[in-house]
Parts: C-alpha cells; sequence; structure tokens
C-alpha cells in the first residue's frame, strides 16, 4: 500500500481515501482469499464514510448505510474491472463475542476470494481476524479532522 498515515479535515477526503484505496485493491493481484480490510476506532469517527467512498471507487451504486442492526450486508460488485464479485459490510458494533460473527459463516466468507470484506469495529473480532487483514484506524482530532492509519494485523 502506498499509503500509510492520513489527516482528512472533512467527509469528503475521507471518501477520496476510501477511492484511491478502491484503485489499489482493483489493481493488487489476486488473492487466494477474501480481501480484508479491518476499521478500527470511535463512533463518528469515519469508519463508514471512508467504507462509502471504497464502494464508490470499486463501482458499487447502491449507498453504503452503517449495518449496524444488520451486522452483515452484502453488495454486488458490478463493474468488469473487478475480479472480486461482493462487498461484504460487516459492523460488530453489537456483537459481544468474536463467535456471533463465527456463526454468521465468517469463515466461508473469509476465505471466498471473490469477496471484499470490510468489517468494522474489527478490534471486537481481533482474535478471528485473518492475518495480514489490512487495519484502518480511524481517530477523532476535532469536530472535522480525523487521523486514519492503515497498518496490517499481526
Ligand atoms: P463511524 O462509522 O466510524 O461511526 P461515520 O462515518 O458513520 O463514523 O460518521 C462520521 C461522522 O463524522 C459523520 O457525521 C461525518 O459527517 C463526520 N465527519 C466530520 N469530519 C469528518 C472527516 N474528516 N472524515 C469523516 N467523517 C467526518
Ligand atoms: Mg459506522
Amino acid at each position: 500500500m502506498r499509503f500509510k498515515k492520513h489527516l482528512t479535515k472533512n467527509p469528503a477526503q475521507t471518501k477520496k481515501l476510501g477511492e484511491a484505496l478502491a484503485k489499489e485493491i482493483l489493481k493488487s493481484q489476486p488473492k487466494n482469499r477474501a480481501w480484508v480490510i479491518g476499521l478500527e476506532g470511535d463512533l463518528g469517527g469515519g469508519k463508514t464514510t471512508f467504507l462509502q467512498g471504497l464502494a464508490k471507487g470499486l463501482g458499487i451504486k447502491e449507498k453504503i448505510l452503517s449495518p449496524t442492526f444488520i451486522i452483515i450486508r452484502k453488495s454486488k460488485i458490478q463493474n468488469s474491472k473487478s475480479k472480486y464479485e461482493n462487498f461484504i459490510h460487516i459492523d460488530c458494533y453489537r456483537i459481544e463475542k468474536p463467535k456471533e460473527i463465527l456463526d454468521l459463516d465468517f469463515k466461508e466468507i473469509i476465505l471466498n476470494p471473490q469477496n471484499i470484506v470490510t468489517i468494522e469495529w474489527a478490534e471486537r473480532i481481533k482474535k478471528i481476524l485473518p492475518q495480514n487483514s489490512l487495519i484502518i484506524k480511524f481517530e477523532f482530532v476535532n469536530k472535522n479532522k480525523r487521523k486514519i492509519t492503515l497498518s496490517h494485523a499481526k
């Protein structure tokens, strides 16, 4: 990944960063399992905003909402340039134990090479997050500034 630490000054900049990541993902070599992205940090940190940009960059037309009550949402990636078919959006805000996510066929989801899997509140399921997932941490600096740091798990 070319970028690591970023300071965004408004939601549009955070979306742009998500779009830039989509370009990187589309350019990257296919893997033999899903692309997994864990998003960490406080409520209002910009995780969902970032994913709206990522989804736009992947060519997803439907609106990305926070799946807080639903836990998992799946969207089709209809983009001839994409080797991935599904955009899976998971929100762990309401879960208490990683097992609750395992019970939703998580293993299958992360093994499928056609999936891009994004996980909000990934810190809650650290134990079951695949090694080498991309981790994006969102920190609240002030009302409109967010520090966004990309790294790899473990
Ligand atoms: P999360 O999913 O982490 O809870 P959201 O993306 O749902 O966060 O919400 C972020 C909130 O912060 C939105 O209301 C957005 O308008 C606001 N905001 C202000 N500045 C920024 C910024 N630089 N990046 C992202 N969101 C921002
Ligand atoms: Mg959110």
